[in-house]
């Protein structure tokens, strides 16, 4: 017998474990710990609450944790609670899938001004995470702007400029919905430092801002090159930048009051205001010979009260395992770390690619780790009965997956008409609905 814990519950995790149920079967315990009572991590607190389809991956993850063999155990924090040491003393392997949950900063002057806010953050807060449950952001101004050019910048931006009734059958969470129904911003600048035809955002993905009930795109055409220049555009790409050119092509939709304004070639300075957020000082950019944007000296201010950094994320470092501080992730090498511990996802990668980017991550770790103790053979590690001791004499409570349904269960109970489920936002709130 052979004892895996997987260290998160989202996409890289889930299919880690999936993997390893499949390739060692009734000769593996396979344990997918979380820090919270509730399981699949990016896919419920990252995906866009209006994107239910791409939410419906959980099922999946469902199938996994069901099977024999494999449990999660929630409401343990690695790091705090037990570390990865003592765990790898329980485990013949721990596969780190932490994703990156902290935001990146710009590292410009104003950042931590109120009114600004990580995306991270942002997201969280409109997606019943806890930490951000109290977030509040400033939503009181007409104009708000969200710095990145990638898909997430298109979330924030899109959730912004939502009607409240193209929020039905989303699961945003009641406290994120009412404050958004009251807000005054009327205009949504997305900065990017390049240009059209260098942003992160996929053709679905950005088709959607055509369709918005209340809120129109607002695109340049001078900013973009001759069109001969999208043939050198890989074909999805290409996509995305004729979506754009239609954009400009047809102008903004005057029958509607609210902006989306794609400003390009925008290097953001610095942050201004009087004890909050009112605007940012913007520099005009170009791109030099190899793609990277530089400054023209040309300077100007983009007014914004409420203000979304955008631009990736990064795995927290954990107390004794090797990182790598410019790709914001562990150190590894093709998913290994080092004897028994590896990594998959964003943890592994760093934070690029779709949910299903993490399906192949997640089976390479675990033929590695097949690899290394071939099914069949088996070591004298104690798995989760080891860890359950442990925590018990550390006063930690885990939770299982029984548990997670009967959260579920409470939160589909007290769904608004139309959506799928209320959340709860905050840790005492779901160790509530278990009666603890
Ligand atoms: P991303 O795709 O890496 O985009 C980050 C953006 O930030 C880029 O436009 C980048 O510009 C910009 N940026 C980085 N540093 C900057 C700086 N110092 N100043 C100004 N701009 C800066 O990251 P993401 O949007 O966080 O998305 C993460 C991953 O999740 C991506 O793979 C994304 O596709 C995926 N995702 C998918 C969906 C979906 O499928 N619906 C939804 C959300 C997220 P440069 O290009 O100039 O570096």
């Amino acid at each position: 017998m052979r004892h895996f814990a997987i260290v998160g519950s989202g996409p890289g995790g889930f299919y880690t474990a999936e993997a390893l149920n499949k390739a060692y079967g009734d000769q593996a315990r396979v344990d997918i710990i979380d820090r919270y009572p509730v399981p699949y991590g990016l896919v419920r607190f990252g995906v866009a609450p209006d994107h239910q389809s791409l939410k419906a991956v959980a099922k999946r993850y469902d199938k996994t944790v069901e099977s024999p063999g494999v449990d999660f155990i929630g409401n343990v924090c690695v790091g705090s609670d037990v570390s990865v040491a003592e765990l790898l003393t329980f485990y013949d392997a721990v596969v780190l899938a932490i994703g990156a949950p902290n935001d990146r900063k710009l590292g410009i002057p104003g950042e931590d001004l109120p009114g600004v806010v990580g995306s991270a953050a942002f997201v969280g807060w409109y997606n019943g995470h806890p930490e951000f449950a109290d977030l509040g952001p400033l939503l009181d101004g007409s104009q708000a702007a969200v710095i990145g050019n990638g898909n997430v910048a298109l979330d924030c931006a899109r959730i912004l400029s939502k009607t409240r009734d193209e929020f039905t059958g989303s699961d945003i969470v009641g406290h994120a919905l009412d404050a958004l129904d009251r807000s005054s911003i009327e205009t949504v600048t997305i900065l990017g430092r390049r240009g059209p035809l260098q942003i992160s955002m996929t053709p679905k993905e950005l088709g959607e801002l055509g369709h918005l009930e209340a809120a129109t795109p607002v695109v340049e055409t001078s900013d973009f090159p001759p069109v001969a220049a999208d043939d050198a555009l890989e074909p999805g790409q290409r996509k995305s930048v004729t979506i754009l050119r239609t954009f400009a092509g047809t102008g903004p939709d005057g029958a509607k009051q609210k902006r989306i304004v794609f400003d390009f070639f925008a290097k953001p300075l610095r942050i201004e205001g009087d004890g909050r957020a009112e605007r940012i000082i913007v520099e005009r950019t170009q791109l030099d010979d190899s793609g990277r944007a530089t400054g023209t000296d040309e300077v100007y201010s983009v007014p914004a009260s409420l203000v979304v950094t955008s631009i990736g994320y990064s795995t927290p470092p954990l107390e004794g395992i090797p990182y790598d501080d410019r790709g914001g992730k562990f150190l590894n090498e093709d998913g290994r770390i080092g004897d028994g511990l590896y990594c998959v996802g964003w943890a592994r990668r760093g934070p690029s690619g779709t949910i299903g980017t993490n399906r192949p991550d997640g089976y390479e770790v675990a033929a590695r780790i097949e690899a290394a103790m071939p099914p069949g053979s088996s070591s004298d590690r104690s798995g989760a009965q080891g860890l359950k001791a442990l925590l018990q004499s550390r006063d930690v409570m885990p939770t299982d997956y029984d548990d997670w349904r009967k959260i579920e269960a409470t939160e589909t109970g007290r769904a608004r008409a139309g959506s799928p489920r209320e959340k709860f936002v905050r840790v005492q709130e779901w160790l509530q609905a278990l009666g603890r």
